[in-house]
């Protein structure tokens, strides 16, 4: 047998390199070998989901949770637009953060962003620190006093003045787990606070470390990534907070809410295991976002219907197929060139459709211009 867990997790996927899909693989070869394959997951896949419910895959449903009479944890939301936010917090999420502290349970502060802030800004012509080599903004690292590109590496001093208009008064604009960190040691100056992100796990053995530090009970608030959501087993945690999911909630990319929801329940779900009845905080501006809804529910399926009818009708996988054609050269010109040309070699038909080559949302990456 295969088992293939978090079967929709896109790190299966590989896009660069040599290019293949593990979860994909696994069901290839299982059915080479005539052996059964398990695609586990609490927030499968909508292909897969789709699969299940029009029976080309068998659904198997777990009726019950992992540990038993751990129950479900309460999410609920912080309207922003009712509740202003301070340096990227609101009140009742402070609160929350300081009752569970008097109750000496651990929290965790989830934002996905790592950094002190995504965007350094001038405020008098709005000029923004960009990558020369990316179509992105350098982000913030306070503490190493520079600029870095997470696209590609590339990092430089900050400024002393805007080099567009010579103001001095240039600022880290937004948040990012640096500056939540920051933020929550002025609130908390007792409480040990723990960040774990890429940055901070960079040391040999940090993770370790870290996890260490955490099932001794060594640690009060955790601020992290995604790293942070998989998987772990953290006994003592009681109260997870959600930041700037937002995000991701108007993305052009149309897998973008099937993740945000596999992503929140995989966090949200770090809160209450064990004896400890968990509570989940997420701050936003749309509390009446039909993902939040089923969020709150713990609705897997309501939300994976309602995006299944959108991409019907909008023509997105899994009703149809897609294959996408991806160039990059030094200029775009040349790969529009090429893309058409490619265009021009293949024949649509009544059922296939052909689309014009377009540049891509993010145009240069790594110094070079990219288009599908
Ligand atoms: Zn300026
Ligand atoms: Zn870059």
């Amino acid at each position: 047998m295969v088992i293939v867990d978090e079967e929709q997790d896109s790190s299966f996927k590989q896009q660069d390199g040599l290019r293949y899909s593990a979860r994909d693989l696994a069901i290839f070869r299982a059915r080479e070998n005539g052996i059964p394959v398990v695609l586990g997951s609490a927030t499968p896949s909508l292909e897969s989901y789709y699969n299940a419910l029009n029976g080309r895959y068998r659904s198997v449903r777990l009726q019950s949770r992992a540990i038993k009479n751990a129950a479900l944890p309460l999410i609920q939301c912080v309207d922003t637009r009712l509740h202003k936010t301070q340096e990227g917090l609101s009140e009742p999420f402070i609160r929350a953060l300081g009752k569970c502290l008097a109750e000496k349970h651990q929290s965790l502060v989830f934002i996905n962003r790592r950094g002190y802030a995504p965007v350094l800004l001038c405020k008098s012509c709005a000029w923004t620190a960009i990558c020369q080599r990316c179509s992105s903004r350098l982000v913030v690292h306070l503490r190493d006093k520079k600029l870095c590109c997470h696209h590609c590496g590339h990092q430089e001093n900050f400024p002393r003045a805007c080099p567009q208009c010579g103001n001095q008064d240039i600022a880290p604009f937004g948040q990012g787990t640096q500056r939540v960190e920051e933020t929550l040691t002025a609130h908390f100056p007792a409480a040990r606070i723990l960040r774990v992100d890429r940055d901070s796990i960079r040391r040999k053995n940090a993770w370790q470390e870290i996890l260490q530090a955490i099932h001794a009970q060594e640690v009060d608030i955790l601020v992290g990534t995604q790293l942070l959501a998989k998987g772990h087993d953290f006994p003592n945690l009681s109260l997870v907070g959600i930041l700037n999911a937002d995000t991701s909630l108007y993305s052009t990319d149309f897998r973008a809410s099937e993740r945000l929801f596999a992503q929140l329940m995989q966090v949200a779900g770090r809160a209450g295991r064990a004896d400890v009845a968990g509570h989940v905080l997420i701050q936003t501006e749309f509390p009446d976002h039909p993902l939040y809804h089923a969020l709150q529910k713990h609705d897997y399926d309501a939300l994976a219907q309602t995006l299944l009818a959108e991409r019907k009708t909008a023509g997105f996988p899994p009703f149809v197929y897609q294959a996408l054609l991806r160039a990059e050269a030094h200029n775009i010109e040349i790969v529009l060139d090429f893309l058409s040309r490619a265009a021009n070699l293949a024949k649509p038909s009544h059922s296939v459709e052909l689309f014009d080559p377009v540049p891509a949302q993010m145009l240069r990456l790594k110094g070079l211009e990219r288009a599908y």
